[in-house]
């Protein structure tokens, strides 16, 4: 089945499909071994830091094997890109979903072009597109202030805009800005679900919801049953898992073989892979 299929799917049954970050096999295995024992469909995305270091033809390859090797619906995302040049690198690479990133460009019509540019490349190959206008603001790490601060630092997507934005450029998947923003903070943030509906009910676009660390579990709830969310992106629960985990580990021996200390880590980030799968409704929905 397509990735627009899995969409549909969770459409139409309330769910949403989680889109997990990774740049080295290790992670990847995480959560393909999660997607393996929850039979749930998955995405595995690199954001352009995380395509840079991996580079993005191994991890169609390995994400390729680990399809096989299950038979699992798991699809690749390229994750916040900027430009038109690395959505073509990507598209040539074989990742399966494109979210070109406009929400740092300033100009309407060159965020509809910008965009438009990669519509026609990927849709040419049967690729989804996602669309974002309204920058996401925050990053994918621990930040000690008030969620509220960093709210404030960004636009809320306006709706008529974000209407004629997937309109004229016919995007298949859009990223609101709903006060969502990356990474995970001091207090727990509220989202603008309404808004997330409205967008829904004027467009009929797939939305996906960025930010999906540290949101509480009616929210993230809320912004699937009544929002109509079918991606969520989740990197910071991961990365501190992976990095907690890591350091455990080397404190507590002098192992040198990476095989020998490594498959606690792993299973430390497929942990809060599962929780997602379960929370997102995923659960047992890999199969036709
Ligand atoms: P978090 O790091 O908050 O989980 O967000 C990840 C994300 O949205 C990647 O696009």
């Amino acid at each position: 089945m397509h990735i627009r299929d899995y969409f549909d799917k969770a459409q139409s049954q309330g769910f949403a499909i989680g889109a997990f970050n990774a740049a080295n096999l290790e992670t990847i295995k995480a959560i393909v071994e999660a997607a393996h024992e929850m039979r749930s469909p998955v995405i595995i995305e690199s954001s352009p830091g995380e395509t840079e270091y991996i580079q993005a033809d191994n991890l169609v390859c390995l994400v390729n094997n680990f399809r096989q090797k299950y038979g699992l619906p798991i699809f690749i995302n390229l994750d916040h890109s900027p430009t038109v040049s690395a959505c073509q690198a990507a598209i040539q690479a074989g990742y399966d979903l494109i979210h070109v990133d406009t929400g740092k460009i300033d100009d309407w019509q060159e965020k509809i072009n910008t965009t438009k540019q990669v519509v026609q490349s990927a849709h040419s190959k049967g690729l989804l597109v996602e669309g974002e206008i309204d920058h996401i603001t925050g990053s994918s790490t621990l930040h000690h202030e008030a969620v509220e601060q960093e709210q404030q630092q960004g636009n809320y997507t306006d709706v008529e805009q974000a209407a004629e934005f997937i309109w004229a450029t016919q995007v298949d998947t859009f990223a609101a800005f709903v006060g969502n923003c990356h990474g995970m903070y001091a207090t727990p943030p509220t989202l603008d679900v309404d808004r997330l509906k409205q967008i829904r009910q004027k467009t009929d676009v797939f939305l996906s919801l960025h930010g999906g660390s540290g949101i509480p579990a009616d929210q993230i709830q809320a912004a699937i049953k009544q929002g109509g969310v079918v991606k969520i992106n989740v990197n910071t629960e991961m990365r501190l898992a992976y990095r907690q985990k890591l350091e455990q580990v080397l404190q507590s021996n002098q192992e040198l073989a990476v095989y020998k200390y490594m498959p606690d880590v792993i299973q430390a980030v497929k942990q809060v892979v599962i929780e997602k799968i379960k929370l997102f409704g995923s659960q047992g929905k890999a199969d036709g």
